[in-house]
């Protein structure tokens, strides 16, 4: 599965610890980030990673580019709800375009934990079945 990663300031510890307690089924995976994420998880857990920009200067975008090409499988985003964020704009596109594929989307430790455990569990193999095209309600 390819698997994005991403965490705003206040929330990139609370993800660091997440993928350091569920490492042994990361590294099996793709995995993306935004510049900063990705430069810790690589740094701090040993995690391979494929970077973008950092949030702000466009890493969402590039993020929400890959949903669109339907070369995304899920989106773990630690949001920060309590903090004012220059791209907020970019964050809820990044959203709605997975609301749009219909690409499961975590934005906190609780729903995180569940999507991973159901992955392991092959609760997303679908995933692997069907394209996106096809799961998005065309006009
Ligand atoms: P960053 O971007 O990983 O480069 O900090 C995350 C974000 O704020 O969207």
């Amino acid at each position: 599965m390819k698997i994005a990663l991403i965490a705003h300031d206040n929330k990139k510890q609370n993800l660091l610890n997440f993928v350091t307690a569920y490492k042994p089924i990361f590294k099996d995976h793709d995995l993306f980030a935004t510049g900063t994420t990705g430069k810790r998880i690589a740094e701090e857990v040993g995690l391979e990673i494929h970077r973008f920009q950092s949030g702000p200067l466009g890493g969402d975008q590039q993020i929400g580019a890959k949903i669109a090409n339907d070369d995304l499988d899920l989106i773990i985003f630690f949001r920060d709800p309590l903090t004012a964020q220059p791209h907020e704009p970019d964050v809820t596109a990044l959203l709605r375009l997975c609301d749009v594929y219909k690409i499961p989307v975590a934005t906190n430790e609780a729903s995180a934990e569940i999507i991973v455990r159901g992955m392991e569990n092959g609760w997303l193999d679908w995933r692997m079945l069907k394209q996106s095209a096809t799961l998005y309600d065309e006009k």
